[in-house]
């Protein structure tokens, strides 16, 4: 698959992001205002700092027609900060914190057991066969619920750290600065 894929580039990690999706033969976009999300087929939401990519959506004018084309179920890929702004529920932001709810878990900022900064860890991902995946966390959510429908598929400590629900995928950690494409690759396969 190789669709135009959108990445919000308000602020973080957007030029990793952008080389990884052009590496695997998509067509990144880089998503700063509403004209930008025509005709995309789904959207990386990259790490960062949650707080302040809520505030720049708003002010961008690009937090209603975001929401919109997520729950009309576009495609996504959220990286620790993205998969914050992508949760049914964050515990710990700002109280007018946006989360679009198209995946339901429920996770803490910045509350990664006792390791509040960062740590790297091989990953157990059977959905990507048996070389492990190599987890770079940098203020990671935590994720402390995780519903019915959604597919745990990567855990540190009985917590997940990878999951996916329909077609949005979301992780704790950050794919996009391990070198390793398969999680990339793995949202571009769920992009209609
Ligand atoms: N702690 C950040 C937040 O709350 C996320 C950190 C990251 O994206 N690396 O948004």
């Amino acid at each position: 698959m190789s669709g135009k894929i959108g990445v919000l580039a308000l602020q973080g990690d957007v030029r990793e992001h952008v080389s990884v999706l052009a590496e695997l033969g998509a067509y990144p976009v880089e998503v700063r205002r509403p004209e930008d999300l025509a005709g995309i087929d789904g959207i990386v939401v990259p790490g960062g700092e949650s707080t302040t990519m809520a505030l720049l959506l708003e002010s961008a004018g690009l937090r209603q027609p975001l929401a919109d084309q997520l729950r009309g179920g576009m495609a996504a890929f959220g990286t620790c900060a993205g998969m914050i702004l992508l949760a049914r529920q964050v515990l710990d932001g700002r109280r007018d914190q946006t989360c679009f709810g198209v995946i339901d878990i429920s996770v803490r900022r910045n509350a990664f057991g006792r390791q509040v900064d960062s740590f790297e860890t091989d990953l157990d991902v059977p959905e990507l066969g048996a070389e492990p995946v190599h987890g770079v966390f940098i203020r990671a959510p935590l994720v402390e619920r995780a519903g019915p429908e959604v597919e745990v598929l990567a855990e540190v400590d009985g917590r997940p750290v990878a999951c996916r629900q329909g077609p949005v995928l979301v992780t704790s950690f950050h794919p996009e600065l391990s070198g390793d494409l398969r999680l990339h690759d793995l949202f571009l396969k769920g992009v209609g």
